[in-house]
């Protein structure tokens, strides 16, 4: 059965002025879409289709470079997506997370300002993540398309939250201010969505 592009959780212009109706046309209608496009055809071409993403990246070291990157790239995407909520609708992290990130990586201005620079720190393209690794919080960033549940991760774990520091999710709006689309993130975070994922992951 072939990838598809699943729909987003909410209407185009539900995430403004963080992701404007423009940047999400492009980021998810054109940028997904292809990733969605280019995957059908790198399983295909090597021998791997019907195969769900949990069994691609576990293996992911041996198949060709055009299956990590677009498998990547759909399943990143998608978790990107499922992160956010309209301002003001993405409520609270639960007790239980923000008891671990005051433990585990020192309270939340502290997780903020170690996940923007995760992304501010990451040079070219790739993503900003917060996972559960060993049963704890941690901060990390991954190039490309990569992530955290691929083999050749340097940091594996759960992912609970993702932003995206490639160009394409900013740039008709923040051009080169990273940073600041790092800063207004925040706004549109689903935390009733991270901590149904912490608690799964804690599970
Ligand atoms: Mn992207």
């Amino acid at each position: 059965m072939a990838f598809t592009l699943p729909p987003l959780p909410y209407a185009h212009d539900a995430l403004e002025p963080v992701i404007s109706k423009e940047t999400m046309s492009y980021h998810y209608d054109k940028h997904h879409q292809t990733y969605v496009d280019n995957l059908n055809k790198a399983v295909a071409a090597a021998g791997v289709e019907g195969q769900s993403f949990d069994e691609l990246f576990s293996k992911i070291s041996t198949l060709p470079a055009a299956v990590r990157n677009n498998a990547g790239g759909v399943w990143n995407h998608t978790f990107f997506w499922e992160g956010f909520a309209p301002q003001g609708q993405g409520g609270e992290p639960s007790a239980e997370l923000a008891a671990a990130i005051d433990a585990d990586l020192g309270g939340m201005d502290a997780f903020k300002e170690a996940f923007v620079n995760a992304g501010l720190g990451r040079f070219g393209s790739g993503w900003s993540w917060l996972i559960v690794q060993d049963g704890k919080l941690k901060v990390v960033s991954t190039p490309n398309q990569d992530n955290p549940l691929m083999d050749i991760a340097e940091e594996k774990g759960a992912p609970l939250l993702v932003a995206d520091v490639w160009e394409h999710a900013y740039y008709l709006q923040y051009q080169n201010r990273r940073a600041d689309f790092l800063k207004d993130f925040w706004s549109i975070v689903n935390w009733n969505k991270v901590s149904e994922l912490y608690a799964a992951a804690k599970a």
